[in-house]
């Protein structure tokens, strides 16, 4: 039994190892198009700010025991009849045969398409060469001011990075506001404390043009805006999101759905025989819509590869993907904001009749020193009390990422706000309180809901 990965990141090494965890005897080779097997791509913010500043230390492990991995190896080619994979390595082609293939090839960063974007000193933040490129050009010479293209969590955490690193930043923002991924009211304490550290938010606006100032290479840059507006730039980077790097699946006749991505069963199979896929390249099984959505996400990828890994060398029964819920975190400057489930507006969106309410709520009893406000914003159906979503923002050390994980945990088996006053957690005047702030926002959701006759 020969499993074949094409990809070696979150997904391709998740399935490798499980594959090869499960069935020792299972030959299991992972073909990399790069030289980093296993990289945390989401620690790079660090990495550029100076705060992880060794990057090797951003690989989740070093070794592979008696997994086979291959750097450098490009799959050119699947050819699903004769189960072979082509490859284009250092040393020439290569063909090589698999019982089972796992396609985890990932995500490409969008490029927009306007003027300028291949001039030096514009990046994408996608990969290790990538970071390395960023970095490599701010220790050149010092570079006083960057325009970031993008206001999602990526945006955001270079915002934060560069300016870490005495960097001016501009922001360009598509939305009203800063980070789309949460409720306006939320978005807009975002981009207070982006403003409080001096960034420069311009919101409503996309780029439409980067010039070269002067000629030569290391000379400033200017990047337009719709509104008219020029910002000066010593670098910019695009950050306007990703792509499904899809490309050798459809060409070998995998089916293609939502957002150009892989379509999966929950097995991760695709549709092609003895090809499974896995991470930012498939479609994602949605538990609130029960029905498949883009989400490149780390924390997806590990799982479906996880999952795709156990079922390429598994003859029994197939183990499946129980879907995302959509939680996600990120710390911008002093800041954490967190979400898990649906937005107000993703839920009207999919056909709900949400209710969303927001609350302040201490993170610790107030008499023990340090304790902080955090803005909690809780969704749920309006006539069955069931729970939709929540947001959470608020200082960094409040634990408001694993403060989310509970609505995470909650949505996951389909409870209602109402049950969220059942959950024993815990508590310690210097950690929370007799009652959480998830439960204070769950006790506020259900007296907004009992405000209206329901
Ligand atoms: C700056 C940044 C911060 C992030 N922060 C977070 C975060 O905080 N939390 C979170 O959950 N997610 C985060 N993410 C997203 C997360 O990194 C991705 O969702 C995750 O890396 C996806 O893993 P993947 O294995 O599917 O694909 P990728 O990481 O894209 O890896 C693709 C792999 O496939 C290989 N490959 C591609 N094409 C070929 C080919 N033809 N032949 C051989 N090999 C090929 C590549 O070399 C690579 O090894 C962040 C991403 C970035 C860029």
């Amino acid at each position: 039994m020969h499993v074949l990965i094409i990809g070696g990141s979150d997904a391709g090494i998740s399935a490798g190892l499980r594959a090869h965890e499960l069935d020792p005897s299972a030959e299991v080779t992972i073909a990399l198009a790069d030289d980093y097997p296993n990289y945390s791509v989401c620690g790079i913010p660090y990495y550029i700010s100076g705060e992880t500043p060794d990057w090797r230390t951003l690989a989740h492990r070093t070794e592979f025991g008696g997994i086979n991995v291959l750097r450098r190896h490009t799959a050119r080619v699947i050819d699903p009849v004769a189960h072979t994979v082509g490859l284009a390595t250092d040393e020439g082609a290569k063909t090589v045969r698999y019982d089972q293939l796992v396609v985890a090839t990932g995500a490409n960063p969008v490029r927009p398409d306007l003027p300028g974007h291949e001039l030096e000193g514009v990046f994408l933040l996608r990969s290790m060469d990538d970071a390395f490129a960023v970095h490599a050009y701010l220790e050149r010479q010092p570079r006083t001011k960057a325009v970031l293209v993008g206001a999602g969590y990526i945006g955001l955490e270079m915002a934060d990075a560069l300016t870490a690193r005495g960097v001016e930043v501009t922001l360009l923002s598509r939305s009203a506001t800063v980070l789309p991924t949460v409720d306006a009211e939320l978005g807009h304490l975002v981009a207070a404390e982006l403003r409080r550290h001096h960034v420069r938010v311009c919101a409503g606006v996309t780029a439409t043009r980067i010039e070269r100032v002067q000629t030569g290479p290391d000379s400033p840059l200017s990047v337009t805006d719709s509104a008219g507006a020029v910002h000066a730039a010593d670098l910019v980077i695009l950050a306007v999101g990703v792509r499904p790097n899809r490309e050798i699946a459809a060409t070998a006749g995998a089916r293609i759905g939502i957002n150009g991505a892989i379509v999966v069963t929950p097995a991760m199979r695709t549709t092609l025989p003895d090809v499974l896929a896995a991470g930012d390249c498939v479609e994602t099984l949605h538990r609130l819509f029960a029905s498949p959505r883009y989400i490149s996400l780390g924390t997806i990828a590990h799982k479906q590869g996880r999952v795709a890994g156990e079922n390429a060398v598994r003859k029994d029964s197939e183990r499946l993907f129980a879907g995302t819920v959509g939680s996600q975190s990120l710390k911008v400057f002093n800041l954490a904001i967190a979400r898990t489930g649906v937005s107000d507006f993703e839920a009207r969106e999919a056909g709900f009749d949400p209710l969303t309410v927001q609350t302040e709520a201490n993170d610790h009893k107030v008499y023990y020193p340090g304790a902080v406000p955090l803005q909690l914003r809780v969704t749920g159906d309006r006539a069955t009390g069931r729970l939709l979503g929540a947001q959470i923002v608020g200082p960094k050390q409040a634990e408001i990422s694993k403060r989310v994980d509970v609505f995470a945990a909650a949505l996951f088996r389909a409870l209602t706000i109402e049950e969220l006053n059942d959950l024993d957690l815990s508590y310690t005047p210097p950690f929370s309180s007799p009652w959480d702030p998830v439960q204070i926002a769950a006790q506020a959701w259900t007296r907004a809901r009992r405000a209206q006759g329901l």
